[in-house]
């Protein structure tokens, strides 16, 4: 057998339920998915792939959240397959929905000229209500409130390797608020002026924004333009306190009151990945490069073979996006100057 070594990677040596029996201590966290009653076939099978790769050994919980109510149907074959608790939870209309500050009409034309130039979910006023929700409110929910970290899953995901010790206690041990496992340049059509907005934010809350944070991760010019990086937000674990901060409840208040998320499509994940990003210093944000993972259209895949074969990966290594042109983790490596794994280059 050819001899592969796994390199610097930090010691996790956390025990399992399966070792420890009863005495297992859990970190206070749960998995959190926003889904309708209609995506229960495609959320099976992230759950399958959830349940496989990690919760099995741990029985997180697990809190499902929708603008409606979930149906017996969708309630009984989630709850089935889920080895944690689960819980479902309808969210409130004052989170789902306009703010009285917001113009329909003008909403309205937007988006029409959105429809017109064919931008995603351009025309979609579900999606936007989605956007603000999971930008402003996920963390408010009264079924949230008992937690403190997260794992956003949602419909249609893969986990292509085991993931292997426990991420909510790594998250906590390490004092890390945000972990992603892709980022990518947004679309421009969709945040023409969140930057704008984002500036008024450092004017008005200097005292928000963290010492040794990633600006230049979001900018190459200090601050004056946005380069469209962010964290792809399909996939967060994170801690709940940071998005409950003053810090981020003002940073939300402003940019909720600008109106983007209506006059424009500002999504959740620039919203989040900005915030991160600045209201954080940088050693709080983690990369996963050990959690093989796919969303339509992109994966990323441990880049290091010893690292795969560990790990029980299913992903072929030509298709990691992580060092491919349009990931913006590269320069996320450069800012944090980290050394990047050793096959890397094989995979650019
Ligand atoms: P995409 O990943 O940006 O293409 O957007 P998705 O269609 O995957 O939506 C993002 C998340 O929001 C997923 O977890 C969806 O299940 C959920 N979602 C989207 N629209 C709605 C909605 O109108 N109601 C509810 N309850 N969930 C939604
Ligand atoms: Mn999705």
């Amino acid at each position: 057998k050819e001899e592969v070594k796994s390199e610097e990677k930090p010691a996790v040596d956390f025990k399992t339920p399966v070792d420890e029996g009863k005495d297992y201590v859990r970190a206070n966290a749960t998995f959190v998915t926003l889904a309708r009653n209609q995506d229960i076939w495609s959320l099976v099978k992230s759950i399958r792939h959830v349940e496989d790769r990690f919760n099995r050994k741990y029985h997180y919980d697990w809190v499902f959240l929708n603008d409606d109510d979930f149906d017996d149907n969708f309630k009984e074959i989630t709850s089935s397959l889920i080895s944690g608790n689960v819980k479902y939870g309808k969210i409130p209309k004052e989170h789902w929905g306009y703010p009285d500050w917001i113009d329909q009409e003008k909403a309205a034309e937007v988006r029409e000229q959105m429809r017109q130039k064919q931008i995603i979910y351009g025309d979609s006023i579900s999606y936007r209500h989605m956007c603000r929700f999971e930008s402003g409110f996920f963390f408010q929910q009264e079924l949230m409130k008992a937690y403190k970290y997260y794992w956003r899953v949602e419909p249609d995901i893969i986990l292509h390797c085991d993931v292997d010790y426990d991420v909510f206690k790594y998250m906590e041990k390490n004092g890390y608020d945000y972990g992603f496992t892709l980022s990518l340049y947004e679309y421009i059509d969709t945040i023409p002026t969140l930057w704008n907005s984002v500036k008024k934010f450092i004017k008005e809350h200097p005292e928000h924004i963290a010492e040794n944070n990633l600006m230049n991760w979001l900018s190459e010019d200090n601050g004056i333009t946005y380069n469209r990086c962010h964290f792809w937000s399909n996939f967060e674990i994170g801690n709940l306190d940071f998005w409950r901060s003053k810090a981020y409840g003002d940073f939300f208040e402003l940019l909720d009151r600008e109106g983007g998320f209506f006059y424009e499509r500002w999504g959740d994940a620039p919203v989040h990945s900005i915030a991160a990003g600045l209201l954080l210093p940088k050693d709080k944000v983690h990369f996963f490069d050990d959690i093989g993972y796919w969303h339509v259209p992109f994966s990323s895949c441990p880049t290091n073979k010893a690292d795969r074969l560990k790990l029980k990966c299913s992903c072929n290594p030509a298709d990691n996006f992580v060092w491919k042109g349009y990931s913006c983790t590269p320069r996320y490596y450069d800012v944090m100057e980290m050394k990047r794994p050793s096959e890397w280059h094989q995979q650019s």
